[in-house]
């Protein structure tokens, strides 16, 4: 469904990331935790696109499963970098035909495995530009919805590492509007003060669009670290740090802070009228699952809301 009609359908959306699979026994443990999610209703569920050449493959195969083989509507992720423009046009192509409704546009980092990747071979820099492109295409009328793709892009709530110019960094994400996005979706964060300060920043702005916040559940001090790491830029609140450290390095009693600190988040956003949650799963089911259970929410539909009765 073009995020259009999602978006008018939905108070607020509810979608999962997932990552392709590298081998058969991820793509079976894959498979159990679409199915388990598949039964919360998501909204949509979104694919990364990896950095190196089979990975990509992989995004385009769990695309088309989750389309035809279950009743998940898949955003497929595109990067720009490591691509020509004939090559980006083909993969356009290839999700139209398959009647894949939107797709997140993404600048994309260069691979670990390609260093000194000179990126002038690429066709696009910035996600602004890919969006362009994307838009070309629809305009072209190849696409089966009359409106084309819905494009998403990124935000950074705590801005992103490469542009420390924090107003020139909002011109640059309205540039990804102006071309043609039409809804963004954050990087995790884990203090909603910065979100809510994002979203105000993107008003004076001139941004419209819907936002929809990237949360992470963070089960453990390890992954807490590893994830400081991946998401650069990415800042913990001291009560977050300090509750985590509180557990003494107990790895239930970390992962039952991080549900709950998670939780926290989410029923806050959703009494602050957030258009859209989006769960980075690491393509595990259960706390997702917990979440949602917590929250109270029966699926993408609405939120169950009991009559209390005397
Ligand atoms: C929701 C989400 C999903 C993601 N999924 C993936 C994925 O599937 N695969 C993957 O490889 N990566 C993914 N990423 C990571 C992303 O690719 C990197 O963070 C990348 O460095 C930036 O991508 P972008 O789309 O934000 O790029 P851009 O919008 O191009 O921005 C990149 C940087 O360049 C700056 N910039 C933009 N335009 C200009 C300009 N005209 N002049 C100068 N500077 C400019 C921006 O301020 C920013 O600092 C994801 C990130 C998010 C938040």
């Amino acid at each position: 469904m073009h995020i259009h009609e999602i978006f008018s359908r939905h108070k607020t959306t509810f979608s999962f990331e997932f990552m392709p699979p590298k081998s058969d026994s991820e793509a079976e443990a894959l498979t159990q935790t679409v199915q388990k999610l598949e039964a919360l209703k998501p909204t949509f569920v979104s694919v990364t696109y990896g950095a190196g050449g089979s990975t990509r493959q992989r995004t385009h195969d769990l695309v088309v499963r989750l389309k035809h083989e279950t009743t998940c509507d898949p955003v497929p992720h595109l990067t720009c970098v490591c691509h020509s423009a004939a090559e980006i046009e083909a993969i356009l192509t290839r999700y139209a035909q398959q009647g894949i409704s939107n797709l997140m546009a993404l600048g994309g980092d260069i691979p670990r495995s390609r260093p000194g990747y000179d990126r002038s071979e690429d066709a696009y820099r910035y996600g602004s530009e890919l969006v362009k492109a994307i838009v070309e295409f629809n305009q072209r009328g190849i696409h089966p919805h009359p409106l084309g793709f819905g494009i998403g892009v990124a935000g950074y709530p705590d801005g992103h590492p490469a542009t420390p110019n924090k107003l020139k960094e909002m011109d640059y994400l309205k540039a990804k509007v102006d071309e043609g996005a039409h809804y963004i979706v954050t990087q995790l964060f884990f203090d909603n003060r910065s979100f809510y300060d994002f979203r105000d920043r993107c008003e004076l702005a001139g941004i419209h669009v819907p936002i929809i916040a990237g949360i992470m559940p963070v089960l453990s001090e390890q992954s807490m670290i590893s994830m400081a790491n991946m998401a650069l830029g990415v800042r913990y609140p001291a009560g977050f740090i300090k509750a985590i450290r509180r557990c003494g390095g107990d790895e239930p009693f970390e992962r039952r802070v991080g549900i709950q600190w998670a939780t926290e988040q989410c029923r806050d956003l959703l009494d602050n009228h957030v258009a859209g949650i989006h769960f980075y799963t690491f393509n595990r089911s259960k706390a997702t699952s917990e979440i949602y259970a917590n929250l109270g929410v029966k699926d993408s539909l609405g939120l169950t809301e009991p009559t209390l009765t005397r």
